[in-house]
């Protein structure tokens, strides 16, 4: 029997997984945030003036009193102790864009040869890992291997449990020792307040002088993809690249459009459950899941949170996705595009900011055109988005999401605005002079009397746009799975700071503290606004050849690859946005773009290495294989005087040495190194992924000659619906 089909023998002889969770004794709802010190835990274990001061830290952003620590450090070992808990560890988020953890036990020995457990307020405050294997940019030398993790008392701790033991988990942020930030915790951090800062000044302008922070607020929907872990042994390209290198597609694939929302499998949906009740247990709101477009794949979205905590909560629905997946016998591939003709996979980064006093400010309410203070930042946003569109492709720019980018089922590499019908028309009013009505909702009538009628939405969805309004926030889609969300959050908070920070100055000046001036400052910056950045919003279908030819009349900028997108986090005026509002400073940012650059260089460097290798151990001697039989089988008929064919013999014999020429080419472009970063990125891109398609192009016609016993690769068709 070949390795794949005992692979498939396996699966099929699976046993359902036994109910592992007691949901008829306890309802998992119940668990949610059992294992966070949360506010109410801290309000239950710490002295009132303690609690009430790191309160006001969390909620007003307002400056840590470092003499609180202690307390709270002792607190929360007692609290982790009684949770099972043996070790701490800070948690940080280095810029590979994993999760990075360092765990230290909270014994300390006494002279008597005992332990006790300990935790300082020092060591809960900072920790000190050695940070010389984590990528810097630069920044530092490996002499100065010193790093420092910083608490981050906004993001609250949490106990990760596993099957031996427990630890106690801190957010920190990650600095060197001189002061830069190495990690995606900081720039959230500094963004929020860059943010907050701007904000208020609309907020007071428009009568809301409660102070109450602006917070940014981020819901992210995450895509995924399950496959069975007995194929995945099979194939080292997804090993090593989370991505299939090789593979014909099967005939059928999504056509028929039968999975997206489709009933969920009972293997898959047990998998759901339990992703579900780990994250319940550590405070992470996860709300919807569902079958997602491609065979095989997944969604989970949670409710939205601050962008910070959302920022943390994400990267741990991606571990735990990973986890669980293989407690289930199946891998977790969060690779943007794990499969050729087959969707990708978006991290969809739904994005609003909100105060304790007013809400949600992106929420227009039934009359957006009487609702001037949400105008205000609406046009704030266009005119962000519009003058920074070249950022926000740049942080979503990766190896894993150029494939994904400009193929017709993502947003295209060109960012525009989506407003939708209600709102695109009080800014055209706006444009021609003064908005003086909303477009009705309305109801819509079903027809059936036995039905409600149904409120209808202001707009319709749409699904092509990179940037989407989409009824009370906007939807940046063009997040890869892989993603962390922290660098298209910084990137809107900044984007959004320096425009809100141009609107207030003008109504500032045009009002000169008389607030009966407002409307026409309003009016008179909005139709400037609308007038200079309106080209940004787009209502149309974006996947369209028309579209791409009207963004390049209207200047829109179309960066396909991540070579062409990186260097604009150093182009002069991104340096001096993102330095002036001190989210990230020009040396912070030249590091951010050399390591980028440098992850994008090394995934295809892996990739190609990975060709190369298959192709020559697995792909090249299947087919010697096959051709030995045919050769073997005409020789006999020949010898017999019988009239054989060997049209296939001929086939496989020519693809072999196409096969064999490829691999030379590709074995030549991997053996080229340059010490320029860019130009290797231009020549990976270019020259080295074509080279890879092109042995790809010849292996894939050769699954469809060779004997199906004798491939040895797990096809599409058994990897995407065998589970
Ligand atoms: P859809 O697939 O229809 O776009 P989902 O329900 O899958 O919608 O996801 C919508 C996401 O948007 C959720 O995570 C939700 O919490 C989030 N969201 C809703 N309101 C806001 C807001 N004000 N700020 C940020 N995210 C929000
Ligand atoms: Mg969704």
């Amino acid at each position: 029997m070949s390795t794949r089909a005992k692979a498939i023998s396996a699966i099929n002889q699976m046993k359902p997984a036994k109910t592992t969770i007691p949901y008829k004794e306890e309802n998992s709802i119940n668990k949610f945030g059992e294992n966070v010190f949360s506010m109410s835990v801290m309000k239950k274990r710490l002295p009132n003036d303690i609690y009430k001061s790191l309160k006001k830290t969390v909620e007003n952003y307002s400056i840590l009193d470092a003499s609180v620590a202690g307390v709270v450090a002792n607190a929360m070992k007692d609290w982790a102790i009684s949770k099972g808990a043996s070790h701490y560890a800070h948690v940080f988020f280095p810029l590979t864009g994993a999760t990075a953890e360092k765990h230290d036990s909270f014994l300390v020995p006494d002279l008597s040869g005992n332990a006790i457990a300990e935790f300082s307020g020092k060591t809960l405050i900072q920790g000190e890992p050695d940070a010389s294997s984590f990528p810097s940019g630069g920044i530092r030398q490996t002499f100065e291997a010193r790093g420092y993790t910083a608490w981050d008392v906004t993001s609250p701790a949490y106990v990760m449990e596993s099957p031996n033991g427990a630890t106690l988990c801190i957010p920190t942020a990650f600095l060197s020792w001189t002061g830069e930030a190495l990690d995606k915790k900081t720039p959230i951090l500094r963004s929020m307040q860059a943010l907050n800062a701007q904000a208020q000044r609309i907020l007071r302008l428009f009568g809301d002088n409660s102070g109450k922070i602006v917070s940014a607020t981020c819901g992210a929907e995450q895509e995924y993809f399950l496959i069975d872990k007995h194929f995945i042994s099979l194939r080292p390209d997804i090993q090593a690249a989370g991505r299939s290198l090789f593979g014909a597609p099967s005939p059928k694939g999504q056509q028929f459009d039968d999975h997206y929302f489709g009933a969920i499998t009972d293997r898959v949906l047990a998998f759901m459950f339990e992703v579900e009740l780990e994250l319940y247990r550590l405070g992470i709101p996860v709300k919807t899941r569902h079958n997602e477009v491609a065979p095989g794949q997944f969604e989970v979205a949670p409710v939205f949170e601050t962008a910070n905590l959302a920022t943390d909560h994400q990267q741990l629905v991606m571990v735990t996705l990973k986890k669980i997946a293989k407690k289930h016998g199946m891998e977790c591939l969060l690779h943007e595009k794990p499969f050729a003709g087959i969707n990708g996979s978006g991290k969809h980064c739904n994005y609003s900011f909100g105060n304790a006093s007013q809400g949600n400010l992106l929420d227009p309410g039934a009359t957006p055109h009487e609702n001037a203070q949400f105008l205000v930042f609406c046009a704030a946003i266009i005119r962000g988005v519009h003058k920074y569109a070249k950022v926000l492709r740049a942080v979503v720019a990766s190896a894993g999401n150029d494939h994904r980018l400009g193929a017709n089922e993502a947003p295209p590499a060109i960012i525009s605005i989506f407003l939708g019908e209600q709102l695109a028309d009080v800014f055209e009013q706006i444009k021609n002079g003064g908005a003086t009505c909303s477009k009705e909702c309305g109801v819509m009538q079903i027809g059936v009397d036995a039905l409600p009628d149904l409120p209808k939405d202001a707009g319709d969805r749409n699904r092509t746009s990179p940037f989407a309004f989409t009824g009370n926030r906007f939807e940046f889609r063009a997040v890869g799975a892989d993603q962390s969300v922290s660098g298209p959050l910084v990137a809107m908070n900044t984007i959004f700071a320096e425009s809100i920070d141009y609107i207030a100055t003008e109504l500032e000046n045009a009002t000169a503290g008389d607030p009966s001036k407002l409307n026409a400052a309003v009016q008179d910056v909005m139709k400037k606004i609308i007038d200079e950045h309106g080209t940004i919003i787009f209502n149309g279908d974006n996947y369209t050849k028309e579209w791409h030819e009207e963004a390049a009349r209207r200047g829109l900028p179309n960066l396909k690859t991540t070579p062409e997108a990186l260097p604009v986090l150093i182009e002069d005026d991104v340096l001096e946005l993102f330095s002036k509002y001190n989210v990230l400073s020009k040396k912070e940012m030249h590091s951010r773009y050399e390591i980028y650059l440098e992850q994008y260089n090394k995934k295809i460097d892996v990739e190609a290495k990975t060709v190369v290798e298959m192709a020559k151990t697995i792909i090249y001697p299947a087919a010697v294989r096959y051709q030995t039989d045919l050769a073997d089988s005409c020789l006999k008929m020949k010898e017999l005087g019988v009239d054989c064919d060997d049209s296939v013999l001929k086939e496989t014999a020519g693809l072999i040495l196409e096969l064999k020429a490829a691999i030379k080419t590709l074995e030549a472009l991997i053996a080229h190194e340059s010490d320029d970063a860019m130009a290797e990125a231009k020549t990976y891109c270019e020259k080295t992924l074509p080279a890879m398609l092109n042995i790809r192009a010849i292996t894939d016609k050769l699954e469809g000659v060779v004997a199906d016993d004798l491939w040895p690769l797990p096809t599409y068709q058994e990897m995407l619906f065998t589970r």
